[in-house]
């Protein structure tokens, strides 16, 4: 443990945001009632929040289709908005160290990540959409020269966007570049698990010059605040990231009401495939590693089912298990620590309940397995390796959001792309291989929406993000992001006299 004293005394004076947002105004809940933001670092209170409910919701939704529709955001040049939504990911980009410590505070990652990656990404996803979206043309239909077919895009105009907690800035920025890019206005619900770096993104996007009632933010549970969003009449478009099973449930809530938009991105249960003739055993394993403890497993993305030819197993688990043990939790608040705290008791409750699973359906634990640091009050969880899984157990098909991985052998290429593929989700999966003929061969046989070959968890907002299956629909990142947020509109001109 390295000392990280600096880093408390930054936390001890640290501004918790305790309003939500609308129409440029810092409010409470209609009702007055709030609900306590729990640290999970030490199970300490940070602040109360507003506990919102429908009648904020009302108010969050109205503020923005009459902003919508007086222009003001909507029908600024692009090259305008362009410049506004800069100026916001500066800001963020200023505030960089604040936004880490609620985040690191709030949800318990290591403040390094939350430096490193959270921050970085989340200001990029901002400044990516608004530097793309004065250089996106509409098109010209081909027709005959006596008509003119113009298809162009327009924003879909009041958008609900619904976020989880595992990294809840960035997948806010994820919606909020592409949403806010195109002219819509937004109301932003975070996750109650961690709402902080929400509240205060509708400050500082204020601050940066985006018009009031562009961004609201409002907070709550799922079926107090978020759920009146989803039924909401007067909303066009519904972008959720979160799990499967709330995911449905929002569709079906779409199809029960207006038919909004909805574009819901969920749950994982990565394969990470490696062959014998991966090209350095020693790396692919460190990676299996970080992919599956990295943001303490709580990654739709985390390489949770570790598939291994059976040639090499024994061998190359010894070296997960190894990099495993290097990455024990510590204090989030300490720049060296590779792992913090679940994100609450719920969560380090439901994770060991999956492990109790895992041995009683018959695996073998090979590392970890028990809760840590239990005298902080914290919400810890050691590394944990299981061995000996079938994909068929509980373990290898539902998703565990926590560091457990589950290792699994086969012996022929075909047996591994079937198991890989044999999950109700299809978000990401990873291959190495020194052949490059089985590289392509595997990777166009995977059911997932990234494939990763010779390393883990690529990507950048350059390349869309989403999954196929139960993972969700539509996707994040890169202009394919817009898609969600506007409508297409054909527009037909008689030339003839
Ligand atoms: P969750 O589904 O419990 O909650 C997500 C959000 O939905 C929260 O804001 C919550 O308050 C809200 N919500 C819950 N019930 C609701 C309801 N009835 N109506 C409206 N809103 C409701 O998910 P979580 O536990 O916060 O996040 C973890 C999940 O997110 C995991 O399954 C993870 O894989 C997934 N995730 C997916 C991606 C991706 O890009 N595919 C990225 C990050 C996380």
């Amino acid at each position: 443990m390295s000392d990280f004293s600096h880093w408390q005394q930054k936390a001890a004076k640290l501004q918790f945001p305790n309003a939500i947002v609308i129409q440029g105004e810092r409010l409470q809940a209609a009702s007055g009632a709030t609900f306590a933001c729990i640290s999970p670092i030490d199970g300490s209170v940070l602040v109360e929040v507003p506990a919102c409910s429908e009648q904020d919701v009302n108010l969050a939704v109205a503020s923005c289709r009459q902003t919508f529709a007086s222009g003001v955001w909507s029908e600024l040049a692009p090259a305008r908005r362009k410049r506004v939504l800069q100026d916001f990911a500066e800001l963020v980009k200023a505030h960089t160290e604040e936004l880490a410590l609620l985040e690191t505070l709030d949800m318990g990652k290591p403040i390094t990540d939350s430096l490193k990656v959270d921050l970085p990404a989340s200001v990029r996803a901002l400044a990516w959409h608004a530097e793309a979206i004065d250089k996106v043309y509409d098109e010209v239909a081909p027709t005959p020269s006596n008509e003119l077919g113009l298809v162009t895009r327009e924003p879909l105009g009041v958008i609900a966007a619904i976020v989880p907690w595992n990294f809840p800035l960035l997948m806010a920025c994820w919606k909020l570049g592409p949403a806010l890019a195109t002219g819509n206005c937004v109301v932003l619900k975070p996750s109650e698990k961690s709402p902080l770096t929400a509240m205060r993104l509708a400050e500082l996007a204020l601050e940066a010059g985006i018009p009031p009632g562009v961004l609201n933010v409002v907070t709550g549970t799922g079926p107090e605040a978020g759920e009146p969003l989803a039924r909401h009449m007067d909303v066009d478009g519904l972008v959720f990231t979160g799990s499967t099973g709330v995911g449905r449930h929002l569709l079906s809530l779409a199809g029960q009401t207006n038919m909004k938009r909805t574009f819901v991105e969920c749950g994982g249960k990565s394969p990470n495939i490696v062959f014998p003739d991966a090209p350095d055993l020693d790396k692919a394993a460190a990676a299996a590693a970080v992919g599956i403890f990295f943001n303490q497993g709580e990654v739709c993305t985390a390489g949770s089912r570790l598939l291994v030819h059976n040639s090499i197993k024994a061998e190359f688990l010894q070296k997960v298990i190894a990099a495993g043990k290097n990455m024990q939790p510590g204090h989030p608040l300490d720049p060296t620590t590779t792992m913090g705290a679940l994100v609450d008791k719920g969560q380090l409750e439901r994770v060991l309940g999956y492990i109790e699973k895992g041995q009683n359906e018959g695996a073998t634990l090979a590392l970890g397995g028990a809760q840590a640091m239990a005298e902080t009050g914290g919400f810890y969880l050691q590394p944990t390796i299981f061995d000996g899984v079938q994909n068929s157990m509980t373990i290898a098909q539902e998703e565990i959001f926590g560091p457990v991985l589950s290792c699994i052998g086969f012996d022929t290429e075909e047996e591994a792309i079937a198991i890989a593929n044999d999950s109700q989700f299809g978000l990401a999966a990873a291959l190495w291989t020194a052949n490059l003929g089985r590289a392509h061969r595997v990777a166009k046989k995977l059911r997932a929406g990234s494939v990763w070959i010779n390393y883990y968890d690529g990507g950048d907002m350059t390349a869309p993000f989403g999954g196929f299956k139960q993972s969700g629909n539509g996707r994040d990142k890169s202009l394919h992001a817009m898609e969600k947020y506007t409508e297409i509109k054909a527009t037909w001109i008689n030339l003839a006299d």
